[in-house]
C-alpha cells in the first residue's frame, strides 16, 4: 500500500510543488492550508508521515506538533523551517518533530528525508505494533487503557460496547454486516442475535454521537450493516 503523507503548508505554490512531486513518486498525498484544518486531519491518525510548516494561519506548526504528541499520536513529523531560524529547529525537535528541513530546499533533499523517516518508522513499528488510540470529533479512544473520553471527560462504556466501538474503528470506512460483528465481536456462547448488535450500536450512539437520532460516525448502511466514518 502506498504511504500516506499529509502536507500542512499555507504557501499555495510550495504546497503544489511538494504535493505534485510526492504524488509522482507514488505517495498518497493529502494537504491542508491552515493549522486548524491540518490538526483535524492529523487527529484522524491515518498518515504515515506529516510535513508541517511552522508559520501557519490559525494554529502554528509547533502547537500542532506538541498537541498531537500530547494525544499519543506518534506519526513522524518533518518540519519546514525558514532560513536561519535556529530557535525554530531546536524548539521543533523539542516538541516532538522527528526532523526538519530549511526553506528553500531541493526536492531531492525532501525526498531523501521522507524516505529516511518512513524507513525508521517501519522499523520501530515492530516494537509498537498497534495504534495507541484514536480520535474522532471530540472523542478520544484510548486503546491501551480501554477507555473513552468525550471532551476530555471519561465516558462509561460496557465492555461489549467498547469492543464493538474498537472493532468499528479498526474497520473504519468499511461496511460491516451484523453477522460479521456477531462472529468477531461477540462470544458465540452468549447466543446473541443481530438485534443485539442493533441495540449496542444504539447505545454507543447515545453516548458518543452529537445527535444520536442522526448519527454522523456510526452509520447504518441500508440492508448491509454498519460503517464507522471518522471524518463525515
Ligand atoms: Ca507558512
Amino acid at each position: 500500500m502506498n504511504e500516506r503523507i499529509l502536507i500542512v503548508e499555507d504557501e499555495p505554490g510550495l504546497l503544489l510543488t511538494i504535493s505534485d512531486r510526492l504524488t509522482s513518486e507514488g505517495y498518497n498525498v493529502e494537504s491542508a492550508e491552515t493549522g486548524h484544518a491540518g490538526f483535524k486531519m492529523v487527529l484522524e491518525g491515518l498518515y504515515d508521515l506529516i510535513i508541517l510548516d511552522i508559520n501557519l494561519p490559525g494554529k502554528n506548526g509547533f502547537d500542532i506538533c506538541r498537541d498531537m504528541r500530547g494525544k499519543g499520536i506518534n506519526t513522524p513529523v518533518l518540519m519546514l523551517t525558514a532560513r536561519g531560524e535556529v530557535i525554530d529547529r531546536v524548539l521543533g525537535l523539542k516538541l516532538g518533530a522527528d526532523d526538519y528541513l530549511t526553506k528553500p530546499f531541493e526536492m531531492i533533499e525532501l525526498l531523501a528525508r521522507i524516505e529516511a523517516l518512513l524507513r525508521r518508522n517501519s522499523n520501530s513499528k515492530q516494537q509498537y505494533s498497534t495504534e495507541k488510540g484514536f480520535h474522532f470529533a471530540d472523542i478520544y479512544v484510548d486503546f491501551e487503557a480501554a477507555e473513552v473520553f468525550k471532551n476530555g471527560e471519561k465516558v462509561e462504556l460496557l465492555a461489549q460496547e467498547y469492543r464493538l466501538l474498537r472493532y468499528m474503528i479498526e474497520n473504519r470506512g468499511k461496511t460491516v454486516s451484523r453477522e460479521e460483528l456477531l462472529s468477531d465481536v461477540w462470544d458465540y456462547n452468549s447466543a446473541p442475535t443481530t438485534r443485539t448488535v442493533d441495540v449496542h450500536i444504539a447505545w454507543l450512539r447515545q453516548k458518543l454521537e452529537p445527535n444520536p437520532k442522526h448519527p454522523r460516525y456510526l452509520i447504518t448502511v441500508h440492508r448491509l450493516g454498519y460503517k464507522f466514518i471518522s471524518n463525515p
